[in-house]
């Protein structure tokens, strides 16, 4: 079952004028993200901004509403945490951890690919935050080098939970009808954790390989491939890692690494990870490979500019605005 995202918030609110806010980080479906800086503790903090009319225009008032109660009541490592929210008659705030380093899709992309050595360490920490939202019984739903972010020391930050959801763990069906699945997936309507693995199997195989393993101009013949579920490693690829992507990339849920009987353990113990000390891991105590080059807390150089001229935003009227007592 899916939350209603109605009620109260489940965050902290906040007041808008206790930040400075500065330049475009990046930009998501319904807005941007920007820098700020908390006038009183001098904290830089990045900032959500939505617009109201365009989330209502386009029903995604539950979606919004959840990504918020979702975002306030985790509490991992490996994930962005929030400080609070806070609303005008056209935008939401959110404000969350600002995670200096910046993408990992412009440092993938930046190098190319990944080595082995460093696909683990990454990768496992999207398996860690994986194992932790599932055990929540939270979907995540949207896993893409965009939505992961480097923080100064070369840890992971996963952000934007626009598509995360909570289910109940009974309507997680075990074994549905693959032909079924595969297409929900691609549409990202899949409603259980295994949609989670699947892309966890998508973004290994793109820090190795540096590109996608179903990749296409046209977006059918992506579907098509999907479908098909023909992957072709390259010759360099590593072995290992071959061999997990493998059991991801299975179309057939009754087949797929995540969702065996031994869930995340099959994963975590594959011997992709051997060597790999889990307990250190989750206390950042091992040596990140890439350290990125930042000038202090509030510096911005790791995020690529964005124009800052942003439209004229309309208001939405008291009546209408559904986050209004929220
Ligand atoms: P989102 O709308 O959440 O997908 O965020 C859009 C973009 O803003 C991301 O791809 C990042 O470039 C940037 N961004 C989001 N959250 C943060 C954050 N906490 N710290 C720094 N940059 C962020």
């Amino acid at each position: 079952m899916e939350t209603e995202g109605g009620g109260t918030s489940l965050a902290t609110r906040l007041e808008l004028e206790s930040y400075e806010i500065g330049i475009t980080l990046g930009t998501g479906s319904f807005g941007r993200v920007r820098i700020a800086k908390e006038k009183k503790t001098g904290k830089y903090v990045a900032v959500k901004i939505l617009k109201k009319a365009e989330i209502i225009k386009m029903k995604q008032v539950d979606h919004i509403m959840n990504e918020n109660n979702i975002l306030a009541s985790i509490d991992h490592p490996f994930i962005i945490s929030m400080d609070g929210f806070t609303q005008d008659d056209k935008h939401l705030y959110l404000v969350i951890e600002f995670v200096r380093g910046g993408e990992m899709f412009t440092y993938l992309r930046g190098i190319g690919k990944f080595d082995a050595k460093q696909a683990q360490f990454y990768s496992s920490q999207v398996a860690s935050m994986f194992e932790y939202l599932h055990s929540k019984n939270i979907i995540y739903r949207d896993l893409k080098p965009e939505n992961i972010l480097i923080d100064h020391l070369g840890y992971l930050k996963l952000t934007d939970f626009g598509f995360a959801k909570i289910v109940e763990s009974r309507t997680y069906t075990l074994c549905g009808t693959p032909e079924y699945l595969a297409p929900e997936m691609l549409l990202n309507k899949g409603h259980g954790k295994p949609v989670d693995w699947w892309t966890f199997g998508i973004l290994l195989y793109e820090m190795i390989a540096g590109i996608d393993p179903f990749s296409d101009e046209d977006p059918m013949l992506i579907y098509q491939k999907i479908l098909k579920g023909k992957v072709k490693f390259p010759r360099s690829f590593d072995k290992n890692a071959k061999s997990l992507v493998k059991h991801l990339l299975q179309a057939d849920l009754a087949k797929r690494y995540g969702n065996l009987k031994r869930g995340v353990k099959d994963i975590k113990g594959h011997r992709f990870y051997n060597g790999l000390n889990w307990t250190q891991l989750l206390k950042k105590e091992i040596d990140p490979p890439y350290i990125p080059p930042t000038k202090g807390e509030g510096d911005t150089g790791c995020f690529s500019p964005y124009p800052d001229s942003d439209s004229e935003t309309p208001a939405v009227k008291e009546s209408e605005d559904p986050f209004l007592e929220w």
